[in-house]
Parts: C-alpha cells; structure tokens; sequence
C-alpha cells in the first residue's frame, strides 16, 4: 500500500519508533529492501536520490509505484534530498508520494522561501515535503577522519522553520554525518538536543546519515523523538562487498541471477538489522491507521528534462 510520507510517520512518532528510509537505485537493491521489509511486517520507505533519479529511466518509478501499491506493507516512495524545485516537481510528476528539499546550505530566509514553494506545489498533489534546518555533516576526507559542514540544529530555529514551511516532517543534525564513516570517526548523538528539539515541534523528525552509526545510538534517537532514520551508503556498501567476493570466487561468472543472489540477501541481512534497532520490525499494521492522506493514482506521466 502506497502512503504518503505524513501518513506513514504521524502512527511512527506516536508510537515511539522510527520508519526505515532506504536509498535504491535499480529494482535489484529495490527488490531486497521491499522484500525484507515485508518479511518483517515492517513499514517502509523506499528513497531515491537525484543523482540516481537521473540515472534512471522514468519508467522505473512506475514499477516501484506498482510494486509498492500492492504491497501489504505501507509504504511511501521518496525523493531525498533535493537542491531544485525543478526536481521535486519532476519526482512529483514520476510517482514519489514525498520529496525532500534540502536547502540546508543557504540562508535561513531562502531556506523557507524555496521549502515553501515545494510545500505549495506538493501538498497540492497530496505528496507530503521533508525539510532540513541545521546541516548533517559530509565525510571531507576518508583517510584522515575529517568530517566538514556539521553545523547542530537548534529548538528555536527548528520550530520556526516548522511554522514558516508547513513542512511535513524535519531532518534535524544531532550528530550523524552523511556517508560511510571516516576512519576513526565514531558519531556522538546528542540525545538531549534531539529530546530539545521534539519538545518544540510538532511534526516527525528524520535522521540523516544513519550508516555506521552505532546501533545504541540510533536506538536512543528513535525513543526520543525520531521517525524516520535514512539508511544509504551502509548497505549498498554490503552490496557491493558480496558481488566483490562472489567475482573473486567465480570470476567467470556471467549470470546475474548468480552473481546478485548473495547481495541480495547482504543487503536483506542490513535492512532487517535496522528494521530492528529502529522498533519498525510486526509496526505495519499500525501505521495503516495512519492512511487517510493516500496517494492519487499513478498513471503514465511525460518528464522532460
Ligand atoms: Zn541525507
């Protein structure tokens, strides 16, 4: 059942855990995170960042939009981070049931100009928005543990962006940095300042850069006010790891069938570890209460670029 992003994670934040946010880029990764998370009776989010959105074709997100549809997990597809309104508008036109626009990077005013414009546009189709205030630190340097462009959200400046966007949920930096770790770099949640910060507004609150963060942490994060933890560069990396081995033992293997079913099931053995520390493992169910703002259907749509 497809959901939008307002009516997956109002029944989360109600009920104290948080929904996994999955970044797929082909219907192999796609496959692997639905399936788990039907196995595991859990709600799910399937994401879809713009650079993997332009890699694909359109037609792409009709068979997520389909397959998720009649999936007996609620489920919303969501266009994560995006720095144009152009390509919220595009993602809106594929399907996507939620968009993210980050303008975390520019001045706070633009911020909530751009993020309302998005709101605007997308409640109009009754797909729900997820804004950014603060910044989730990059990893800047591998090698050397340098992360770069941390900056912590604050209560104050994340209640006011609630009320000046009218955004649906808020990914907030308490910590987390997007990417796989840095060498020696271990995140420090700061579980106060989220506590803070869910005490001051009123819609779900979204975890960024949840790969490599330790697992107590996150769990913490979802009792205290998360909804929603992304999860990308983790379990693509376990992908990527299981096809490595599989060529190396099979080197002359040219079946997909092959060479992707151990992947497959790393990428499973991640989502359902998540869906785990998350609270999100038998929630399904109650998030279906949750689904009065259902989507619109989803016919053939035409995109330029
Ligand atoms: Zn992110």
């Amino acid at each position: 059942m497809l959901m939008n992003l307002a009516g997956l994670l109002g029944p989360a934040k109600e009920h104290g855990f948080a929904v996994g946010g999955f970044n797929v880029t082909e219907s192999t990764m796609f496959k692997a995170v639905v399936e788990q998370a039907e196995a595991d009776g859990a709600p799910l989010i399937v994401q879809v960042s713009p650079n993997e959105f332009c890699f694909a074709e359109r037609e792409q997100y009709l068979y997520f939009t389909a397959r998720l549809q009649r999936s007996p997990c609620p489920c919303a597809l969501h266009y994560d981070h995006s720095k144009s309104y152009e390509g919220c508008v595009q993602a809106v036109q594929a399907g996507f049931t939620s968009v993210m626009f980050d303008g975390s990077r520019l001045p706070y005013e633009e911020n909530v100009r751009l993020t309302r414009r998005v709101v605007e546009m997308a409640h109009a189709a009754g797909v729900s928005v997820e804004g950014e205030i603060g910044c989730i630190g990059e990893t800047a340097d591998f090698q050397k543990g340098i992360v770069t462009d941390m900056v912590y959200s604050t209560p104050e400046d994340a209640a006011r962006f609630c009320r000046d966007t009218g955004v649906d949920a808020l990914a907030v930096s308490i910590g987390t940095v997007h990417g796989l770790l840095p060498k020696g770099f271990t995140p420090t949640l700061q579980q106060d300042r989220l506590r803070d910060i869910a005490r001051a507004v009123d819609v779900p609150l979204v975890l960024h850069g949840g790969s490599g963060t330790p697992e107590d942490q996150v769990a913490a994060a979802c009792r205290n006010g998360i909804s929603k933890v992304n999860i990308s560069s983790e379990f693509k990396h376990a992908y990527y790891q299981s096809v490595q081995r599989f060529i190396a033992r099979n080197p002359t293997a040219v079946s997909p069938t092959l060479v992707l079913r151990e992947a497959v099931e790393e990428v499973k053995r991640v989502v359902h570890t998540k869906l785990t520390v998350f609270g999100a493992v038998g929630r399904g169910e109650c998030c279906r209460s949750g689904a009065a703002p259902s989507v619109r259907d989803i016919g053939p749509v035409e995109v330029h670029d």
